[in-house]
């Protein structure tokens, strides 16, 4: 059983064999401007095979970060964290047939008050997160 997330053009696909449905919302700033909306992903780990790669776009976003884009369509495919190799992909890339749920917002301190998600979720302020991320990073490490 894998999970096959595709772009609107289906020129790109992802294929993800393990996935739990839950999905993150990004407030931060760059996501918003990269999508025009909060990025609604799933932590896919390293586990994901990339069919049509030639068709796909790296956008450098960070020095810790990659975005990557259809070069036909502009789907956004995926957010490529480099410090962990893991992508999260957006949910809809798979479909309406999963059980996702809304588990976890992260850097709610740059959320605009202009939309809100009624869902009750945990929250971390980018502080948090990054904090997170980076004690990842060095339990990885050891
Ligand atoms: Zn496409
Ligand atoms: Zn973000």
């Amino acid at each position: 059983m894998s999970y096959l997330a595709q772009c609107l053009c289906q020129s790109v696909g992802l294929r993800v064999k393990h996935l739990t449905p839950e999905i993150s919302a990004c407030h931060c700033r760059t996501c918003r401007q990269w999508g025009g909306g909060p990025l609604l992903s799933l932590h896919c780990g390293d586990d994901v095979i990339l069919s049509g790669e030639a068709d796909i776009t790296r956008y450098t976003s960070s020095a810790w970060a990659e975005r990557g884009f259809c070069r036909h369509c502009g789907t956004h495919l995926f957010y490529f964290y480099n410090q962990r190799a893991a992508y999260f992909i957006p949910a809809a890339l798979f479909g309406d047939d999963l059980p996702f749920t809304l588990t976890e917002q992260i850097f709610i301190d740059q959320k605009p008050d202009y939309y809100g998600f009624s869902q009750c979720t945990a929250t971390m302020t980018a502080d948090e997160a990054i904090a997170a991320f980076t004690a990842q990073d060095k339990s990885d490490a050891r």
